[in-house]
């Protein structure tokens, strides 16, 4: 009789300090854009070498994560599907229009933008000057195609909707999320062509780390971006031509000639050290800001910055030093600048503050 009147007690005793369940918490919203990529890759067998990219559709890509719906309440939505080597301004314009317009509902409270690797550091820096918002905008993508052995993809695409609802990823400017690291749009780098483990933010590291859903953020973003951006691409139907050209020893000046007649309103070296090249190249470089083309030097190096007025005179020449920003990277800031100036020392600035 007393052991049933203490466990009745115990049980009522629990009952009272069991925390009631969080009802009518509504889950974050988010949109998935998804572009293609690998991560949307198929291939004939688990192992194969060979695949597709983009062939998967984003909501094969949300069916393939079960879990996404105890974290999120999920809408995709298919921008295109494309290996990121064919994205171009025309996507880039349809993907910035998307994600401003999806951000500003106020039943979205984040977008996470599925792509593939090889030129998502550019689309993260597009996306990063001109989303006009501070909700969480996250990019995702994998290094292994969908049907592969231990696919990266899934885990991917779960931290980076875990980022996007995380009210403290806001206000960060766009993210990279891959392999458990949290990237700053315009310090990733992709470093390796087919390790998992390939991005790195070389100069300035991790924004921040993820593990299962679960983050923790370092650092914001130093630069201007999003809401602070000035540039802005609404009703814009498409972007200046910006060439990047590579040096090497032996760098010829040709290509830099052929690209002022081909029409290019910016040019952007991929120099050799500290932005340097040959001084057949700087003398064509010269004659192309003469025919009032704005020339940027940058580095082909993966780290370390492009310096003013090092080995070259840029204030003598009117180029623009590129600072830490890589060769595609630097292309796009010169892109949007274009749209507002052809000015270099105008440029100069909005390198130092983008
Ligand atoms: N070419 C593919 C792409 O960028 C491969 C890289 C990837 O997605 O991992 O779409």
């Amino acid at each position: 009789m007393r052991t049933s009147i203490v466990i009745l007690l115990a049980i009522l005793i629990a009952v009272q300090t069991t925390p009631a369940p969080a009802q009518g918490k509504k889950l974050p919203h988010i949109v998935i854009l998804a572009t293609g990529g690998t991560i949307a890759g198929s291939a004939d067998s688990k192992t194969s070498v060979g695949y597709t990219s983009g062939a998967v559709t984003v909501d094969a890509l949300i069916a393939a994560v079960p879990t996404l719906k105890d974290i999120a309440r999920i809408t995709g939505e298919q921008v295109s599907s494309i290996g990121s080597q064919d994205m171009c301004d025309s996507v880039w314009l349809k993907l910035a229009a998307r994600a401003n317009a999806v951000l500003a509902a106020d039943t979205v409270d984040g977008v996470v933008i599925t792509h593939g690797t090889d030129t998502m550091e550019e689309t993260a820096y597009f996306l990063q000057l001109v989303v006009k918002s501070k909700k969480p905008v996250v990019l995702t993508g994998s290094m292994r195609p969908s049907t592969a052995l231990s696919a990266d993809g899934p885990l991917n695409i779960y931290n980076a909707v875990a980022i996007a609802s995380d009210p403290a990823a806001a206000g960060r400017g766009v993210l990279v999320a891959a392999n458990d690291d949290i990237h700053s749009a315009r310090d990733i780098t992709k470093m390796n062509t087919t390790d998992v483990q390939t991005f790195d933010s070389p100069e300035y590291g991790l924004v921040g780390t993820t593990l299962y859903g679960k983050q923790t953020f370092f650092r914001t973003a130093y630069r201007k971006h999003t809401v602070n951006s000035e540039f802005s691409v609404t009703d814009v139907k498409s972007l200046p031509r910006v060439d990047v050209l590579y040096a090497n020893s032996d760098m010829s000046a040709d290509l830099i000639d052929a690209a002022v007649k081909l029409g290019a309103k910016g040019i952007v070296i991929a120099g050799v050290g500290d932005g340097n090249m040959t001084t057949p190249a700087l003398d064509a470089l010269s004659r192309a800001v003469k025919a009032g083309v704005v020339c940027v030097r940058s580095s082909r190096l993966p780290s370390g910055r492009t310096w003013r007025n090092s080995e070259v005179n840029d204030d003598k020449m009117g180029f623009v030093a590129a600072g830490e920003l890589n060769p595609s990277k630097s292309r796009i800031l010169l892109k949007l600048a274009l749209m507002k100036t052809k000015d270099a020392a105008q440029v100069q600035k909005y390198f130092e503050e983008y």
